[in-house]
């Protein structure tokens, strides 16, 4: 099951599913464009995690396992044994054997409301868009990146981890950004450009937030890729406390670009400042400067 995982990994993470059928699943069922966030085994058992936030779980009998083809391979076994079938662009994975299979909602601070209530769901079309700017602006945690607060439900609903990531690229705001350097204007660019986003893409199976990109999504699912606005690299980082992956362009993301916090505590970062010029620069300041 260990290896299973592995290559289910491999093949699923970061790609949005075209076909997800299961007899007799028991739970919610994952929607095509749903993106896959992990794969996780424990013992005969596997756990795949979907950007909505639907986990499927599945548990094996002794011969059952998952299977990873490519789209259009044979199956080495017969497909009405399959429990589970699960399609991307490129692959076809397939449990069979399965003991059990179910799906539930994880428990996820970022995706389920906390007290203070549910912000406006940006999909609808008498959505408060500038209430939503507002608790955005207004975040409690003024500490927290912006990437984190645009998940937070009680800022605004119906913005999943792929629009994200496509909301701070069109936005070019850094995804490291903190709140409280992000002016109010640039807090309703990122909730009008999520609303609009979202909107468009309701009636389509496919999520295309960038037309210009080949495969639709400017910088979801595309690391190691060119960014089409500046050239660079587009990179995958794992963010927060779930570990979600956040695509992101170093190159043109620089909008409320945070300060490295500098240590002066480390003995080497204290030496490469010790320009005598700049020591004495700084010490004339200290010097100086009035009493407070
Ligand atoms: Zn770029």
């Amino acid at each position: 099951m260990y290896r299973a995982a592995a290559v289910l990994r491999t093949a699923l993470v970061g790609t949005t599913i075209s076909r997800f059928e299961s007899v007799g699943l028991v739970g919610p069922v994952p929607q095509v464009g749903a993106a896959i966030e992990r794969v996780e085994n424990h013992g005969k058992q596997l756990e795949i995690v979907f950007d909505d936030g639907i986990v499927l779980h599945t548990q094996f009998r002794m011969r059952g396992t998952w299977h990873a083809y490519h789209v259009g391979q044979k199956w080495k076994r017969r497909r009405h044994l399959a429990h589970v079938i699960i399609e991307t662009e490129d692959w076809v994975v397939v449990a069979f054997g399965t003991r059990l299979a179910e799906t539930y909602r994880q428990f996820d601070q970022s995706r389920h409301p906390r007290a203070g209530g549910l912000g406006p769901d940006v999909a609808r079309l008498d959505a408060d868009l500038h209430e939503c700017a507002s608790r955005l602006f207004h975040y409690d945690n003024q500490d927290s990146t912006i990437a984190e607060a645009m998940l937070d439900p009680r800022v605004m609903s119906g913005v999943g981890n792929v629009y994200r990531c496509e909301v701070l690229w069109s936005s070019g705001v850094h995804p490291w950004a903190l709140v409280s350097s992000v002016p109010q204007s640039t807090c309703l660019d990122i909730v009008l450009t999520a609303a609009g986003q979202v909107r468009a893409n309701l009636q389509s199976p496919v999520r295309v937030t960038a037309p210009d990109v080949p495969g639709g999504l400017a910088v979801y699912g595309r690391n190691g890729q060119k960014c089409v606005r500046c050239g660079d690299v587009i990179r995958l980082t794992k963010m927060g406390t779930h570990a979600r992956l956040l695509y992101w362009c170093p190159g043109c993301q620089v909008g409320c670009e945070p300060y490295p916090e500098r240590d002066d505590s480390d003995p080497i970062a204290r030496m490469m400042d010790a320009h005598p010029a700049g020591s004495q620069f700084i010490s004339d300041i200290l010097r100086h400067r009035p009493a407070s």
